[in-house]
């Protein structure tokens, strides 16, 4: 039976049709305006006045680390760190849509996403880390992004390739001994050049003669 355009579902009182937030997450979303409010309108003018005063394009003037650090410690302390990861023992363990009110309000400030620790594409990384990173990956990537003490970018798109579409993709990486060997380009890559960026989850084809779905592996790749 069809309920709806798009709404392939059997039973139109699932519980998943419902997109209000849960009372649960309401007050730690009135608590994430009140921080953005209090917190981090006052500074954002400043941060991007001293912004124009940088050197480097890619990286900050120490005053504005002054200011992104700051923050970051005010919103450790209250408790508003990691809100992103859903149903996980290192986050607040929200669901992805009591998070999407919240990711609207971070939205908002060009500086609440980071002072909470809740930044693309550290967020998606984390996520990919915290589900299937092995131990040691954990370790040394997740660890440190989790504390807001790296950052992180996500590689995937390429130049003449539909690179929406992960099958396209041409960036090789080959087993050479105990190395593997990239080769290929990638670009438009948001945060690769912040110098505080240390790893780079790069989408590349591994398995050129397995079937269309199956020819890309994810790599960590340490950017030093
Ligand atoms: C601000 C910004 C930040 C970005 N940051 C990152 C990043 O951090 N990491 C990263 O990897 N990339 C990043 N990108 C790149 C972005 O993710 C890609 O541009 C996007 O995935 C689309 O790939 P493409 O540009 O190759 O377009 P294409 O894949 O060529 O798509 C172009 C158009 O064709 C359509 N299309 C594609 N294939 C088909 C098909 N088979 N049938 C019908 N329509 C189709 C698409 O829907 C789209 O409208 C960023 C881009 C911007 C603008």
């Amino acid at each position: 039976m069809a309920i709806g355009p798009g709404l392939h579902i059997e039973d139109p009182t699932d519980p998943s049709l419902d997109l209000t937030m849960s009372e649960g997450a309401r007050p730690v979303y009135d608590q994430v305006r009140t921080f953005i409010a209090d917190e981090v309108e006052p500074v954002t003018l400043e941060f991007h006045r001293l912004g124009a005063e940088r050197s480097d394009h890619w990286g900050y003037h120490p005053g504005q680390m002054e200011i992104l650090d700051g923050l970051k410690t005010k919103a450790r302390e209250v408790g508003l760190w990691n809100l992103f990861l859903p149903d996980s023992e290192t986050g607040e363990g929200l669901s992805n849509l009591d998070y999407a009110y919240i990711a609207s309000e971070l939205g908002k400030n060009p500086l609440a996403s980071e002072s909470l620790n809740c930044s693309a594409p550290d967020t998606g990384n984390m996520e990919v880390l915290e589900r299937v990173g092995t131990p040691e990956q954990k370790k040394r990537w997740l660890e440190p992004l989790l504390n807001g003490e790296i950052r992180s970018a996500y590689a995937m798109t390429e130049p003449d390739v539909a690179s929406s579409d992960a099958k396209t993709l041409a960036c090789r990486a080959v087993l050479d001994g105990d190395e593997w060997v990239i080769n290929g380009t990638k670009y438009y890559i948001s945060g690769a050049g912040d110098p505080r960026c240390k790893v780079m989850i790069t989408m590349l084809q591994t398995s050129p003669d397995g079937p269309p779905h199956r020819r890309q592996s994810q790599i960590l790749v340490p950017i030093d």
